[in-house]
């Protein structure tokens, strides 16, 4: 299989440039893809599943970020904000919530008089295909235009053409499941509304669920024990709550707090938890592996082994901070070339691994490392990682500079990635199972 042509212009049809770039996703780096194609007087549009901008973020709004708000602005769209009179954030060497970074950052950009009119909100990209071109074919395969199916808020089905697709959905609404299989354990249909999603709000909108429960947090990352944090933190004023945390590995070592890790608001959530468990209000269950789950009573029985033998764990609830995996069902008849490990582009798997790098260590990286067999294609953000929980955005930011001069034929930009991030010395735990390094 041939990589694709590193001369965009000479394979860029005059019918391939009369359509424009379509952008999949309006969370941070679907957005800075398209103030990157502003800047270059590219045509885009940008297809938002969510009704706003930083749709998954509102999700996980309440939760702190570790970085600080100056690793948090794309460069291409702090320069379309400030012509505009964008106001920034007061102290840029804080880190924001979710919810204040889509509130100061991502709506102000999305709401810009250049952006605004080419975003489509409630608009789900279902499918990607090269028109009139299933997987197999060749011949002509990379003057043909992209076909992007969606569906719309409204229940329609419909297709858009576009002369290149960056794909910038994240993953956070593809959860890793339970099963140490990596596949849904036995049961899951049986248990509907007792396994939540990461990441819930325990001491704001959802607290009222959680208040006087058992709760168990599944997974080793830093959405575990930030969910960890606010359960202890709300079994002060509801004392009959209870805390479990279990993990699969031996020991969950990506939580633990690391005098590496420049990312200090992250360090300090990890020693958060151990003082947690030393002191018995949360109680850890290391070593577990689920198979099956079934409904108890009202609440839910995980089965699995524990060091071998055969184990039942129950409780009321389960929160699910088991990590995330990218959606490729959409991509199925686009040609890509993937880790067989983590699901990233083959030649950024190496640069990501966790179980050599930390967000920090990651290099920067482009066009290069995100290419796939299919021209014009690129998966940016989040979603480029596959299932590597070592993103940050700061990363993203340089990817889509670096794809977008690719699109213009601009190599030697496209070409030149540069980046300083960070150190940090968690993440270098191996691939468990646990949450972005980020979260
Ligand atoms: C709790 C948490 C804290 C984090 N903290 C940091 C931090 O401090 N620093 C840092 O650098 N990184 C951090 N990250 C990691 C990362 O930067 C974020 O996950 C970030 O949101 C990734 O941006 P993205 O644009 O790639 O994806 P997302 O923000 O997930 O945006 C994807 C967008 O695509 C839309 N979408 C999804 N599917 C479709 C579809 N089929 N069709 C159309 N639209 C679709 C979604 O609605 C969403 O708006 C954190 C992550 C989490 C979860």
């Amino acid at each position: 299989m041939t990589l694709l042509d590193l001369t965009p212009r000479a394979t860029v049809s005059d019918r391939l440039a009369t359509l424009p770039v379509v952008v999949i996703g309006a969370g941070p780096i679907g957005l800075a893809a398209a103030a990157n194609l502003l800047t270059r007087g590219l045509e885009f549009i940008v297809l938002e599943a969510g009704d706003h901008a930083g749709a998954s973020i509102r999700l996980w709004g309440h939760t702190r970020m570790f970085s600080p708000w100056r690793h948090l602005i794309d460069p291409a769209s702090r320069r379309l904000l400030d012509a505009a009179g964008w106001t920034p954030p007061a102290d840029e060497a804080l880190a924001p919530t979710g919810r204040e970074l889509v509130d100061q950052y991502l709506t102000p950009l999305a709401r810009t008089d250049e952006l605004g009119p080419r975003i489509r909100y409630g608009t789900r990209v279902v499918a990607v295909a090269r028109a009139g071109m299933d997987r197999t074919r060749s011949a002509g395969r990379d003057r043909t235009p992209f076909l992007v199916r969606v569906t719309t808020a409204d229940g329609r089905v419909e297709e858009l053409a576009g002369r290149a697709v960056i794909d910038a959905s994240g993953t956070y609404t593809t959860p890793n499941p339970l099963g140490s299989s990596g596949l849904d354990p036995i049961g899951t249909a049986d248990v509907d509304g007792r396994v939540l999603h990461a990441l819930p709000d325990v001491l704001g909108h959802d607290r009222a669920r959680f208040a006087g429960k058992h709760t168990t947090v599944v997974g080793a990352g830093h959405s575990a024990a930030n969910t960890l944090i606010a359960l202890a933190e709300l079994a002060k004023t509801e004392p009959s709550t209870r805390v479990s945390w279990l993990i699969r590995n031996a020991s969950a070592a990506r939580v633990s707090s690391s005098p590496d890790d420049e990312l200090a608001d992250r360090a300090r959530l990890g020693s958060r938890v151990d003082r947690l468990v030393e002191n018995g209000i949360v109680e850890k269950i290391d070593s577990f592996e689920i198979f099956r789950v079934q409904a108890h009573g009202d609440g839910i029985r995980l089965v699995g082994t524990r060091r071998g033998e055969p184990a039942a764990h129950d409780a009321d609830l389960v929160v699910r901070a088991t990590g995330f995996r990218p959606d490729l069902s959409m991509l199925r008849e686009i040609r890509l070339q993937l880790d067989d490990v983590v699901e990233a582009p083959t030649r950024l798997a190496p640069l990501i691994d966790p179980n050599l790098h930390s967000c920090g260590t990651v290099p920067p990286h482009g066009f290069d490392e995100l290419r796939h067999p299919e021209p014009g294609f690129f998966v940016v953000g989040m979603k480029s990682y596959g299932r590597a929980p070592t993103f940050l955005l700061a990363t993203g930011y340089e990817q889509v500079r670096s794809v977008t001069a690719w699109i213009d034929g601009d190599m030697r930009s496209a070409t030149r990635v540069q980046l300083t991030l960070p150190a940090t010395g968690v993440c270098s735990t191996g691939l468990d199972g646990g949450s972005s390094c980020c979260s």
